[in-house]
């Protein structure tokens, strides 16, 4: 039940244009996924909370999507510039483990991490260790095909003869002459005929502990290789929709694009889509300036710029609040905000089904669900989805106190249109208060203390005991039976 068409917005066209897939009603998505080497972090969860919307509101609008994200598990480098060491074998090393242990443990902590977000899961989870095959017959064809050469042991991608016949920054929208002059020498780079070509397949030095056979020798294959093999293999040599984190544009979606051209002959996908970058306090998050937390000290609040910790629901609705091409500022005030604003949203949820209905509506559910569409149509426009979903919630508030009314058949498809887009679409789910018989055995104790400062005429403390629960998100209500107490945020 759409109104409009989906409109995306393209990085290689530059212009947002109307999706229609090559084999409708199939659609083909590669994303490029985490280097496990490391914790997920905050930066990635983003871009992939933004790709699970994007797959749940094409499933919802009856596409069948094969969704391939990949795991990279050898082959990245320290360096874009083929320089450096491979992080995954640099961390085994440091930490003296098998680089599959680390590949094992980071892997779990990054699924870990996308389950307490609530993403589901893709199709297709391929890793870079396991298409090794797949990456050396690849770059045997672009051997073949002259886009290539042999230098040492490794086998470099020739960017200055693929730029001859090719456009090798169409992605990037770069002026290759400027970039040309822009790199700068590197040292050790001197198995490379131009500045601009990078590692299909590096040679191992004898230390490296990561290394396959191939017929140049002992080796492992460069980064953006991985991503061309996989994406190839799974969805064909041309495809629906390729995505990642905007930084990938310059070098390793580039790189992909003139991997796959030379290769197959064949631009790899019809729309690339790209998710922007995270700010603190409006500053670029990042290791160095000591402003960039984990999901996990998001969650705790364990972190010296967190008052507090928010829950995965809370971040994942924040994140919504933006639009996914929109930079996304971090700060205690619009995290709390979006606590308040999801514990709204989630209250008046559980109102609909208690709605009592009548012979008229006052309300127009059909002109919501229009709205909402045409916000998701307009290149997955969340934040001007949920602020239809916060007049639905006006709504829901103004019926429940009687001031709005709505027929059987309306409530009918306001239910079935807010649960699939709340829930189905926006992917958000309801938060169990966490161990609510340990806060309830908590609380007992707590208004027993209030009840017997009461009865000493220590007016002081109970209400002191009433307001400080009531600013840490416990509402108090005496009732004949004793106190109760509502979680308000
Ligand atoms: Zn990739």
């Amino acid at each position: 039940m759409t109104h409009t068409a989906l409109k995306i917005y393209n990085t290689l066209s530059r212009q947002t244009e109307t999706f229609k897939p090559i084999h409708a009603p199939f659609v083909g998505m590669y994303v490029c996924g985490p280097t496990v080497y490391s914790n997920a972090h905050l930066g990635n969860a983003r871009t992939f909370i933004s790709f699970d919307v994007m797959f749940r509101y094409l499933t919802h609008l009856g596409y069948k999507v094969r969704y391939v994200r990949n795991i990279t598990d050898a082959g990245h480098l320290e360096s874009d510039a083929d320089e450096g060491e491979d992080k995954v074998s640099k961390k085994a090393r440091l930490e003296q483990l098998e680089p599959m242990e680390i590949v094992q443990r980071y892997t779990y902590d990054f699924h870990e991490v996308m389950r307490l977000f609530n993403t589901l899961p893709p199709s297709i989870e391929p890793t870079a260790t396991a298409h090794i095959i797949e990456q050396i017959e690849m770059t045997k064809k672009i051997l073949a095909n002259g886009y290539a050469y042999e230098s040492n042991g490794s086998v470099y991608f020739d960017v200055e003869k693929f730029a001859k016949e090719f456009s090798y920054t169409a992605l990037s929208n770069r002026n290759l002459e400027e970039l040309l002059n822009n790199t700068r020498e590197l040292d050790g780079q001197e198995e490379k005929k131009g500045r601009l070509d990078f590692a299909l397949w590096i040679k191992a030095k004898p230390e490296h502990i990561m290394r396959w056979p191939s017929p140049w020798g002992e080796g492992f294959p460069g980064w953006h290789l991985e991503c061309s093999a996989m994406s190839s293999k799974y969805l064909g040599e041309e495809f629906d929709i390729h995505g990642g984190g905007m930084d990938l544009v310059p070098t390793h979606h580039t790189n992909e694009i003139a991997q796959n051209i030379a290769c197959h002959h064949k631009s790899p996908a019809r729309v690339w889509i790209h998710t922007n970058m995270l700010t603190v306090n409006g500053q670029k998050m990042s290791k160095s300036l000591g402003n960039s937390f984990l999901p996990n000290e998001l969650f705790s609040g364990n972190h010296k710029l967190l008052d507090k910790g928010y829950s995965p629901m809370t971040v994942r609705f924040f994140m919504l609040q933006a639009h996914y091409r929109s930079t996304l500022d971090f700060s205690n005030e619009a995290l709390q905000a979006a606590e308040k604003g999801f514990a709204r949203l989630m209250n008046a949820m559980k109102l609909i089904p208690d709605l009592k209905v009548s012979k008229q509506s006052t309300v127009n559910c059909a002109e919501l669900g229009k709205n909402m569409y045409e916000a998701m149509n307009d290149d997955f426009n969340t934040p001007i989805a949920l602020a239809h979903l916060f007049e639905a919630v006006r709504m829901i508030n103004s019926i429940n106190d009687g001031k709005e009314s709505i027929t059987a058949a309306d409530k009918e498809e306001l239910s079935k249109l807010m649960n699939e887009m709340v829930f189905g679409v926006l992917g958000l789910a309801e938060e169990k208060a966490v161990n609510n018989d340990k806060i309830d055995g908590l609380m007992q104790l707590i208004f027993d203390m209030r009840s017997a400062a009461k009865a000493n005429k220590d007016f002081k403390t109970s209400d002191h005991i009433r307001d400080e629960l009531k600013r840490a998100g416990f509402e108090i209500k005496d009732g004949k039976d004793g106190a109760s107490y509502t979680i308000t945020n």
